[in-house]
């Protein structure tokens, strides 16, 4: 029998809020010292009161009307009871019912066009405290404790691991657009469980699914669910059936270990929190917040082919993520070229981006500074395999390119005393080539033109060293 894969995606990522969920800490993520973004409230101190941080539920909102959700009227917090060392209240401040956003949908791309992958619900939470297992102890930093954290739950609508991972991209793409979050898989902020199941082609009923947990990156992603899938395939194969278990990724053996059967599911005992007011979320503030959102990627990209008449890959690699996007039109401002533009950016300037493993945070090559280069192109100063050099090394120092130019001598050669000193020596050393050419054979003049700029390292002004050669070359004509 033939199988079809059906895949939906839990994800959490972490809110750029200055402070956290429900207390006045500070909720940077990454880099202060264990335990000093802490108080009774994220410490989870006996009569201690959270307070809602209005801007992680205006983020929230943000999410939902970027995921085409529909945004609730009322909304509420409850309590997720279960015991954990990196979770000090002994509950966790969630929503279950009552969840901000539901309903929507993001669009990825796949093999032929587009397909709408539903977003279930889209609600707030708090994250946990993180634990560093030193081997026979184990380390708890309460700073991340409290911090805001989005849960975005998908419909199980996704079929192939590729649909998970471009979910996934695309996911992270609109949520870096809103600046709301890193989204970064590798440092934990976007973390995400995949949920798959198997079926036989074409039903439309649902498998037994197996949640596994402890992805860390794209890649991941797509290597889990494919073992995953594969295990399932085999099992069913065999007439056996799949448990509804929870798994983790090893990423060092490449496999899913099982981390819980149903048996041990837990029974969380949600109940609305005591201590927070219900969230009451007006219309207009809801359309305050869609007047302020960015353009998001999907509209960008199709503004980018009918402004700029840009292809739609070159569109699309473009705008896949915000910064080369803004740089792309940084430049345009400054040189409306679009289309070279397009060109350099997606592929000499990418290329280097790889290479050199350059984040495009850091790039040294300010839009002024590449801009400044094209022209030196479009002058005649440098041909355009300089240019592609020059930008190498601008990309290396951060220097002007013209001052590279200067330094390394790079420019164009326009002396024609040295042009027809150079044309002297290739045919001194060519005397057989020009034996043929003086018998008649105009051909050779490409030869000779080649040795010329060979000889100059490409940098002879082609015109006027094809005007000196063939000057010199009458002249010898006439006098043999
Ligand atoms: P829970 O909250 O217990 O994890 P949910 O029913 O909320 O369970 O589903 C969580 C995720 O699992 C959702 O993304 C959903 O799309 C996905 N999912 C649910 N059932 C299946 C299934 N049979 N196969 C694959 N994915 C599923
Ligand atoms: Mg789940
Ligand atoms: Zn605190």
């Amino acid at each position: 029998m033939e199988y079809e894969a059906v895949i939906g995606m839990e994800v959490h990522v972490q809110l750029l809020t200055k402070s956290k969920m429900f207390c006045s800490c500070s909720a940077e993520a990454f880099g202060a010292e264990p335990n000093t973004h802490v108080c009774p409230v994220c410490l989870g101190m006996p009569g201690s009161l959270p307070v809602i941080n209005r801007k992680a539920v205006e983020y929230t909102i943000m999410a939902g009307l970027a995921l085409n959700c529909q945004i609730a009227e009322f909304a509420k917090f409850d309590r997720k009871n279960y015991f954990y060392p990196d979770l000090p209240k002994g509950y966790q401040i969630s929503q279950y019912d009552l969840p901000i956003a539901t309903n929507g949908w993001l669009e990825i791309e796949t093999e032929n066009g587009h397909k709408r992958i539903r977003i279930r619900r889209v609600h707030l939470e708090e994250d946990t405290a993180k634990l560093f297992h030193m081997g026979d102890y184990t380390l708890v930093d309460f700073n991340r404790a409290g911090i805001p954290l989005l849960e975005i739950v998908s419909e199980p609508d996704m079929s192939t691991p590729e649909e998970a991972r471009q979910y996934l991209i695309k996911l992270r793409t609109i949520l870096r657009y809103l600046g709301i979050s890193t989204a970064d898989m590798e440092k934990g902020a976007m973390r995400c469980e995949a949920n798959v199941s198997l079926r036989p082609k074409g039903s439309k009923e649902l498998g037994t699914r197996v949640e596994i947990k402890n992805i860390n990156s794209f890649r991941f992603v797509k290597q889990a669910l494919e073992y995953e899938i594969e295990r399932q395939r085999k099992l069913l194969e065999q007439g056996r059936s799949v448990e509804q278990i929870t798994v983790g990724w090893d990423d060092q053996r490449n496999i899913t270990v099982v981390q819980r059967t149903k048996e041990y599911a837990h029974d969380y005992r949600y109940f609305p929190e005591p201590d927070l007011p219900p969230l009451v979320i007006s219309r207009e503030w809801v359309e305050e917040i869609r007047a302020r959102l960015p353009e998001l990627p999907d509209a960008r990209r199709e503004r980018f082919q009918q402004q700029y008449g840009l292809s739609p890959a070159e569109a699309r690699v473009l705008t896949a993520e915000k910064e080369p996007a803004d740089y792309f039109e940084a430049c345009v401002a400054l040189y409306p070229e679009p289309k070279k533009l397009a060109n350099w950016i997606t592929g000499e300037f990418f290329r280097l981006l790889r290479d050199t493993g350059t984040s495009f945070e850091d790039v040294k090559v300010s839009p002024e500074k590449l801009v400044k280069l094209l022209r030196l192109v479009d002058e005649g100063t440098i041909n355009q395999n300089t240019a592609k050099a020059v930008l190498r090394e601008m990309f290396e120092t951060g220097e002007d390119p013209q001052k590279i130019v200067e330094k390394k001598g790079l420019s164009r050669i326009t002396d024609t005393a040295y042009i027809q000193s150079v044309i002297e020596e290739v045919l001194d050393a060519n005397p057989d080539a020009l034996q043929r050419y003086l018998g008649g054979k105009e051909s050779t003049f490409g030869f000779f033109m080649g040795q010329v700029m060979k000889a100059t390292k490409g940098r002879a002004d082609p015109k006027l060293a094809s005007k000196l050669l063939r000057e010199k070359l009458t002249e010898l004509k006439k006098n043999s």
